[in-house]
């Protein structure tokens, strides 16, 4: 049995406890051991770090995702009595445990669609970064979160500041909204400077420190390509009440325009605790001794059309969303294995939005995809992206 105490705290599991937005999401919980607690914590290969987490902040259990790495970590938290698995099974079903109140999705990519499911199936509230999980099946899994009554809370800078405009107006209808955009590394760049860009200058962002596949989905602009997508399950909009805004500072976070004209935005410098904390504390603002804005330091916020002639990640997005179905899926698997390839300096900056494309051009288009048209479309697009870099 818990004690009363530690029943009113927030149970959570971190899935992805190792990376960028998990370590943040950590923090957060340090800096409020009265408010929440660590139930599980997971991780795909970074063994040494999970078990250095999972000694400080004492989870039920623990997951990592590559399953050589098991005997490392039962071996040093056995005495811990801390509980421990391996693999994609593991992940899918530790989200089902009883103590959990809430699953913070940190881990990237495709990964996140059938955990992402399972939690929701299980009624736990979820906290979302894992934006692909949107974008691969944005009708699945929101239809499922209404009809078990269980809340998407954005974690996405953008998405949690449209979330915080809509407070106290989640009845009145939105007209459209702004999504603000950095620019990334590359903005003002030509297509010809950008044929010869290395993966060292693409890691650069100019405001942002952030896992190594959202970094350089934000300097192609897929990254706003797929927000564009998220936003538009998790407000349930048209494609066309979604405009994108270049703004190089990162202090608006995103504006919502109301039918009466009336623009809220929000705004702060870029922290991600700020999102990742309001998301898991929902509905209470919990205090944080993040810095504070000050405006003389920023006398001038500016706006920008985004380039997509150059940029054509984010058109693409756009078509996706307008074609339905499968697309998104489709061009989310190209896009995660051209990414990868970019990484790995297998092809160039500007393969990627072009095998994108061919990608989406060849593979097999669903209009009405089940769970399994998802789970096939995404093998599929990822051998036909492969063969593209490949042939
Ligand atoms: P990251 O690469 O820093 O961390 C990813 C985490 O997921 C790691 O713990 C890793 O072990 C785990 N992981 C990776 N592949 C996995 C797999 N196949 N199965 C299980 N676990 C796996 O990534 P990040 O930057 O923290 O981003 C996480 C998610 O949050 C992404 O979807 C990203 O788009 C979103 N997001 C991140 C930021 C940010 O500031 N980093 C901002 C907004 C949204
Ligand atoms: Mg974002």
């Amino acid at each position: 049995m818990q004690k009363e105490e530690e029943k009113q705290k927030k149970h959570i599991a971190i899935l992805g406890a190792t990376g960028s937005i998990g370590t943040q999401a950590l923090d957060v919980i340090a800096a409020n051991p009265d408010k929440f607690v660590v139930e599980v914590l997971t991780s795909n290969t970074q063994a040494d770090l999970l078990i250095e987490q999972a000694i400080r902040y004492k989870p039920n259990a623990v997951v990592i995702g590559d399953e050589s790495l098991y005997k490392k970590i039962s071996d040093a938290l056995w005495e811990h009595d801390i509980k421990t698995y391996a693999g994609a099974a593991a992940l899918e079903q530790v989200v089902e445990m009883e103590e959990i109140d809430m699953v913070l999705t940190a881990l990237v990519g495709y990964a996140g669609l059938k955990p992402t499911l399972n939690a929701i199936a299980a009624k736990k509230a979820i906290a979302l970064a894992n934006k692909e999980t949107l974008v691969v099946a944005g009708d699945l899994v929101t239809e499922l979160a209404a009809k078990n009554r269980v809340p998407l809370l954005p974690v996405d800078s953008e998405h949690s500041a449209i979330f915080q405009c809509l407070a106290g107006e989640f009845h009145n209808p939105i007209e459209k909204i702004y999504l603000t955009a950095s620019g990334g590394p590359f903005r003002g760049w030509d297509k010809t400077q950008l044929e010869s860009v290395t993966r060292a200058q693409a890691l650069k962002h100019p405001n942002w420190e952030m896992g190594a596949k959202i970094t350089i989905d934000s300097a192609t602009l897929m990254n706003k390509g797929l927000e564009v997508i998220e936003a538009k399950w998790l407000f349930q909009l048209k494609p066309e009440q979604i405009d994108v805004i270049v703004h190089p500072q990162s202090i608006i976070h995103s504006i919502v325009q109301f039918t009466d004209g009336s623009m809220k935005a929000q705004m702060g410098l870029p922290d991600m605790k700020l999102p990742i904390q309001y998301a898991m504390a929902y509905p209470q603002r919990i205090y944080a001794d993040f810095p504070r804005f000050n405006f003389l330091d920023y006398p001038q916020l500016t706006f920008e059309k985004a380039d997509t002639e150059t940029f054509q990640n984010l058109n693409l997005a756009y078509e996706a969303m307008n074609r339905g179905g499968n697309a998104a899926c489709i061009l989310n698997a190209a896009n995660e294995i051209t990414n990868k390839a970019f990484l790995d300096e297998k092809i160039g900056f500007l393969d990627i939005a072009r095998i994108n494309a061919d990608c989406m051009a060849k593979a097999t288009f669903v209009k009405k995809p089940t769970l399994d048209d998802y789970i096939q479309s995404n093998t599929e697009a990822r051998r036909i992206a492969e063969e593209l870099i490949n042939p």
